[in-house]
């Protein structure tokens, strides 16, 4: 699992586009292992609230669910363990008769931008090391206390208004 395009929207919700390696291979149903272990690493996803057509828990759903659906869950928990944050949405959709088989628009809802960068990069990360199963090089205590800390840093460097008005403003002024 790839992302491919990060697109900042609105003031509060990020857009990812996110591409599977082998686009035959993108349900946990082909990878059990992947839920599994996420589960063990991260015991707090079992309180997630999920929405899905079989009115299932997350842990349930993820027995058979897309693996970018898992990817904005890890996101969302990244976020809400590094800096207490309010609730957080997110939302995962296909469309194969447009896109590509294989390709996924993941939609995340953040509360700070620069530490929702850093838990896309940290969770893509997570996604792949459990995907071959080589879980040596992930400590999750030490990512969470980084990403605050990421948090922390870009507080400092904060401007009025959100970035996305900034740019925009930029682009108006070019
Ligand atoms: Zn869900």
């Amino acid at each position: 699992m790839k992302v491919v395009e990060i697109l900042f929207y609105d003031s509060n919700r990020v857009k990812l586009v996110v591409e599977m390696l082998d686009p035959d291979c993108y349900s946990t149903e082909h990878a059990p292992h992947i839920p599994k272990l996420l589960f063990k690493l991260f015991p707090h996803l079992v309180r997630h609230r999920c929405e899905n057509d079989n009115g299932y828990s997350f842990r349930r759903e993820c027995q058979c669910t897309e693996i970018p659906h898992l990817f904005e869950h890890l996101i969302i928990e990244l976020q809400g363990q590094a800096l207490k944050t309010g609730t957080l949405k997110g939302e995962t959709q296909w469309n194969w008769r447009v896109d590509p088989k294989g390709r996924f628009h993941v939609y995340v809802e953040y509360e700070n931008e620069i530490l929702v960068l850093g838990a896309i990069r940290v969770a893509e990360k997570i996604i792949r090391a459990l995907d071959n199963r080589k879980l040596d090089g992930i400590n999750v205590e030490d990512e969470v206390r980084q990403l605050g800390e990421l948090a922390k840093l870009s507080e400092r460097y904060k401007i009025p208004g959100s970035a996305v008005a900034e740019a925009q403003l930029n682009a108006g002024v070019v």
